[in-house]
């Protein structure tokens, strides 16, 4: 797969399928791109130097290496970093690497809107080990000859420069049209659901269950791979667990889903206390690798064990931010939903009694709307002129 052609080329079938009248009204211009996604380009010409090193593959030829200088269980400290990355790409290339920068996804795809290379946003360089509480590289890793490949780094929904003059001429876009910083896609997902108050969460009922939460500071411990990301002056602090949809999917149809939940009385508390996982092993609110699924006793309507299930998963969501409360992070106040679980209503209502909050869907959950909102962050830069 040419992912660096597919990419590229969707970018622009993205920007024809703006409406010629709506392109003219354009002011400002972000996108958020996969974590972890790596590209190594060459700093003068911004070629790829290297395939994509992909958000999920694993660099663990270089973990020694990252583990001896970094603090111990840094988020760099897990072999599908990006700082694991460029260290193995590091280590394989022989030839001249004088000419190389290093960037993100979403770096590399706004470079060809605004062509300023080696620009990168604070929370897609967490993972290449940025301080974003220091707002700088850490010290351990500017020692590192490799260092030199490191993109300099902006707040997200910062102006970079003007759409380059080919792309507004192409496509018609105005002449003072700006190109903005991104950010990674979970995070984007997040400010769309705009919980911008400290103690607003969102909770994402995807295949797994994950929560997110905007914080007035910072936690992070790597037992349970809880860490946080910074947004402007707060944090927002994040952790995943394995339970979630894709329990349900092994159990039920979505149409199953759909017509059992409805029968559910969400006022009842279920007798039923499972602790559903597709395999063994649990990461959060619980580290335990060992872990197995408990999805029994069944009973014999498929309508308990649903409600039965729903609700453990609800229990999990509660130790899940009862456990960022107890690492220091702000208290949770009120809760969005995003993703395929978020449409059932009758988990709505449990899981308001089992957390003890306000529950409701996000009303925009697309990642797309999160970086339109930090593409406007950047407008209101430009017109205030920061
Ligand atoms: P992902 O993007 O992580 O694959 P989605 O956000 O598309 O997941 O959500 C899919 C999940 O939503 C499935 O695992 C499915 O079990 C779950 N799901 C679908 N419909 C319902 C429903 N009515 N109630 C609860 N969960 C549902």
């Amino acid at each position: 797969m040419d992912w660096i052609r597919s990419w590229k080329s969707t970018l622009f079938l993205l920007l024809e399928d703006i409406p010629l009248h709506l392109r003219k009204l354009v002011v400002s211009i972000s996108l958020d791109g996969t974590s972890a996604t790596t590209i190594i380009v060459d700093s003068t010409t911004g070629e790829p130097l290297w395939r994509p090193l992909l958000y999920n593959e694993s660099c663990s030829d270089a973990l020694p290496t990252v583990k001896s200088i970094a603090p111990a269980n840094h988020t760099v400290c897990t072999g599908s970093s990006t700082l694991c990355k460029l260290v193995s790409w590091w280590n394989m290339v022989d030839s001249d690497k004088k000419l190389a920068t290093l960037l993100h996804q979403a770096d590399w795809l706004l470079w060809l809107l605004h062509g300023n290379l080696g620009v990168t946003d604070y929370n897609n360089a967490l993972k290449v080990g940025y301080d974003p509480e220091l707002d700088s590289y850490p010290h351990w890793l500017l020692a590192q000859p490799y260092s030199q490949f490191l993109p300099s780094v902006k707040a997200p929904g910062t102006p970079i420069g003007f759409l380059k003059e080919n792309v507004k001429t192409k496509y018609g876009f105005p002449k003072d049209c700006v190109v903005c910083t991104g950010t990674t896609d979970s995070i984007a997902a997040f400010l769309a659901a705009q919980a911008t108050q400290p103690g607003k969460a969102v909770t994402s009922l995807g295949s797994t269950l994950a929560v997110k939460l905007l914080s007035t500071s910072r936690i992070d411990d790597a037992r349970y791979g809880v860490y946080s990301h910074r947004l402007d002056d707060k944090w927002l602090v994040g952790g995943a667990s394995n339970t979630g949809g894709a329990v349900l999917r092994q159990i039920f149809t979505d149409e199953q889903l759909e017509h059992l939940s409805e029968q559910i009385d969400p006022m009842k508390t279920s007798p039923l206390d499972y602790y559903p996982l597709p395999t063994v092993g649990e990461r959060f609110p619980v580290a335990d690798p060992n872990m197995a699924p408990r999805l029994h006793p069944r009973p014999k309507s498929d309508v308990d064990y649903l409600h039965g299930i729903l609700e453990s998963i609800a229990r999990i969501e509660a130790n899940a931010y009862g456990l960022l409360k107890d690492l220091g992070a702000t208290q949770v106040e009120e809760v969005f939903t995003a993703g395929g679980g978020a449409k059932n209503a009758k988990w709505i209502k449990i899981r308001q009694r089992v957390l003890g909050l306000p529950v409701s869907p996000a009303i925009q959950t697309q990642a797309a709307y999160g970086a339109a909102l930090l593409a406007l962050k950047g407008a209101q830069q430009c017109v205030q002129g920061v």
